[in-house]
């Protein structure tokens, strides 16, 4: 039975990089019919704060992962926050002290600083050790008598060869000389992240463990520990690094960074789940749109990328601007609410209508607010664009336009379209010189939305008005 987890350490708003781990974990789970949990790997006491935590869940859920067992959902593995299984990691270091795999370090985090300072100073290497071979009974005592707790350093034998077999990476072999001895219990009495992960993966029974590249190069002190408590080892793999375009490391100016920033920014949770999940996998063929059922369905570590992954932000709008004119304007419009779109200048079938006829223009959910903006700009006749009218002749086009539009029925995007078209054919005015000078009378600017669309939207009346107001200024 497959159980794997999403670990993340609460500490800000979730990252791309989390969020497609935690996907692909999701992915993994439901493809074998196996468990998904959420652990909260939230010791770090500072850092680690409700809001991250809720936000966290707000933005997993919103993406369309749910867990069966962890975090608000128990299960019998539980608690399923590390500050809660302080009891347990605890009675681990026992184990690993009693059979001599760890041994207490009798000096403060700040005297283990400056030492560490000064033999980097002398060249000298530090290791915690020479620290503890030159630990003295007298300083043993007086640590006790001040009240404080040693940390906790884990063994490492010299000159040990290390390989963590992964299903992403192959075998990737460590010598141990490359990181030595280590803190596996701070002297604040809270675990680190190398010991705890170990003691929750084992105990939670989890078969793989899926995460990100950055974690390979812990990976074999985390083996160190399950072979010393005896307990058998998950199948890793490590996902690629997602980069930038420009192959640096991914930030604001590449868009944005964290889920909810997408969320805001109009992109629709399926294609986000589409999206993220082409970051590093792909199927065999080169298909591109899936729904979470064929994700599902589909998806195969086997297939998971050595290289690192793209973020390409102008391919998530594209992705965005395929599954939006696949929407329901309803749907949009309801999003468009979530992220407090401003709808309040027109009734709601207005903008259905709006969202019906201009979905093959919006990139994200924004744009709805965004394009129409032009629709509601004050009209004000200017000078300059009455000279470019009059350099196109155009009263003759406005006149007839206006008179004709009086009596259009039905009126809808298409009869305006086919009212222009008509009345270029009778008056033998092609293209440009057809369309821009409707365009420059009725919206006073140079470019915007179709003007047969724009002319939809502000309605007949208005249309009417603004071209008598034009004419006017012509005839004058
Ligand atoms: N809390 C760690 C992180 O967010 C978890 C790493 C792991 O999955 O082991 O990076």
């Amino acid at each position: 039975m497959v159980r794997v987890r999403y670990a993340p350490s609460p500490t800000g708003e979730i990252h791309i990089g989390n969020a497609r781990t935690a996907l692909f974990n999701y992915l993994f789970a439901r493809h074998n019919k196996g468990t998904f949990i959420l652990r909260l790997d939230d010791t770090d006491e500072k850092r680690s704060t409700k809001e991250a935590i809720d936000s966290m869940i707000r933005d997993i859920t919103w993406l369309g992962l749910d867990w069966d067992e962890g975090y608000l959902k128990g299960g019998d593995f539980g608690p399923y926050r590390q500050k809660e299984r302080l009891d347990i990691y605890n009675h681990y270091i026992d184990i690993l002290l009693q059979n001599g795999f760890a041994y207490e370090l009798y000096y403060t985090d700040e005297e283990v600083d400056s030492i560490r300072e000064e033999y980097e100073k002398t060249l000298k290497t530090f290791s915690y050790r020479k620290l503890k071979e030159n630990e003295t009974e007298e300083r043993r005592k007086s640590f006790k008598e001040k009240g404080l707790t040693p940390a906790i350093v884990f063994k490492v034998e010299e000159n040990k060869e290390i390989v963590v077999h992964d299903l992403v990476r192959g075998d990737v072999v460590f010598n141990s000389n490359e990181f030595k001895d280590f803190v596996i219990r701070r002297s604040n009495g809270l675990p680190v992240y190398n010991y705890a992960t170990v003691i929750d993966d084992a105990l939670m029974k989890i078969t793989h463990v899926i995460r990100a590249e950055e974690h390979l190069s812990n990976t074999p002190k985390q083996i160190l520990i399950f072979e010393a408590l005896n307990f058998s080892l998950p199948t890793f793999a490590h996902i690629s690094l997602i980069l930038a375009p420009d192959r640096t490391k991914l930030s604001k100016r590449h868009g944005a960074t964290s889920l909810g920033q997408f969320r805001e920014m109009g992109i629709l949770p399926e294609a986000m789940f589409n999206f993220l999940a082409l970051l590093g996998w792909s199927p065999k063929d080169n298909r591109e749109f899936f729904t979470k059922e064929e994700l599902i369905e589909l998806f195969d570590l086997s297939n998971v990328n050595k290289a690192p992954a793209i973020f390409d932000f102008e391919k998530l709008k594209w992705m965005n601007h395929k599954y939006l004119t696949q929407t329901s304007s309803e749907r949009i419009y309801d999003v468009g609410t979530q992220i407090s779109l401003d709808f309040s200048k027109k009734p709601k079938d207005w903008w259905l209508s709006f969202i019906d006829a201009m979905k093959e223009h919006f990139d994200t959910i924004r744009d709805v607010e965004r394009i129409s903006l032009q629709l509601f700009e004050k009209y004000e006749i200017r000078k300059e664009i009455i000279e470019k009218l009059k350099e196109y002749n155009a009263k003759e086009l406005l006149e007839q336009f206006m008179i004709r539009l009086k009596t259009l029925e039905p009126f809808t995007i298409d009869s305006v379209l086919a009212l222009i078209r008509e009345l270029g054919k009778g008056l033998k005015i092609k293209g440009r010189n057809l369309y821009f000078p409707l365009r420059l009378a009725i919206t006073m600017k140079e470019e915007g939305m179709e003007v047969h669309e724009f002319i939809y939207f502000i309605g007949k009346d208005e249309t009417v008005r603004r071209l008598e107001s034009v004419l006017e200024v012509l005839n004058a």
